[in-house]
């Protein structure tokens, strides 16, 4: 089979359902994608459309029950838990924090542990070019959601995946954490990862995407690049 070394992430003709059986629902259906290694890529889309889904498929949280899923050349069914871990940083469209008994540094400090990595950031500056250092001494429990939001998305970077999975990551950001969540973004691809991310900012998606994908139905119908 030929593969493009420029896709990092690969989709042929997959299908997924939640429930088996004869009446279950496709939730992604004959659906094709594929994502360029050092791109930003926004799935646009209405609710229910299968944005999360995909996402949640492309880390291997779901399997599909038809259809291949390549990462790098690499099949996912051939990709251990962990190596999926190290290599894709999902945030979940409702992203919780588990180190709830203490603060958000113990939290940070709490995630190179498990991943046992030195990350390649310092932990105060990422906090702080996310605008969140003056609440590393905060329980996760008291963050507000945006602030929660950008907690659990520094928490994510500082294992520098190559992939970044980001399922509505503008979600409950005021328009200045916005505009500094898009300068991340963008200084991340300068550093080499490739970004998957979902969203209903239409506006933010122009500016900061190489591509956008509208999906529809569980298929991405058109494919676009911003000017
Ligand atoms: P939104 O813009 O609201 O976030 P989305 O495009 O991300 O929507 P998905 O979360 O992928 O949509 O959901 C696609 C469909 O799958 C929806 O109809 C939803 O009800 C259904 N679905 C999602 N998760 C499950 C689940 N765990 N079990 C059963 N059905 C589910
Ligand atoms: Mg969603």
């Amino acid at each position: 089979e030929e593969i493009d070394m420029a896709d990092i992430v690969r989709v042929n003709n997959l299908f997924f359902q939640y429930e088996i059986g004869k009446k279950a629902e496709l939730i992604l259906k004959e659906l094709d994608f594929s994502l360029r290694k050092g791109e930003i890529y926004t799935l646009l889309g209405g609710n229910g459309s299968g944005k999360s889904t995909l996402l949640k498929v492309i880390c291997g949280i779901h399997k599909p029950q038809r259809g291949k899923v390549y990462i790098y050349e690499k099949s996912l069914k051939r990709w251990t838990r962990n190596e999926l871990a190290k290599s894709i940083g999902y945030l979940p469209q409702n992203p919780k924090l588990f180190f709830i008994q203490d603060t958000l540094e113990k939290e940070l400090q709490y995630t190179m542990e498990q991943w046992d990595i030195e990350s390649p950031y310092e932990a105060t500056t990422l906090l702080e070019s996310l605008g969140i250092s003056h609440l590393r001494h905060k329980h996760p429990y008291d963050l507000s959601g945006g602030e929660l939001q950008k907690a659990a998305l520094a928490c994510l970077l500082l294992r520098k995946p190559e992939i970044l999975l980001l399922d509505e990551p503008t979600k409950g950001l005021d328009p200045v954490s916005k505009k500094q969540l898009g300068k991340i973004l963008i200084q991340l691809q300068s550093n080499g990862m490739t970004v998957l991310m979902t969203s209903h900012d239409v506006e933010f998606a122009a500016k900061i995407a190489d591509r956008c994908g509208m999906m529809f139905e569980g298929k991405i119908t058109s494919e676009s690049e911003p000017a």
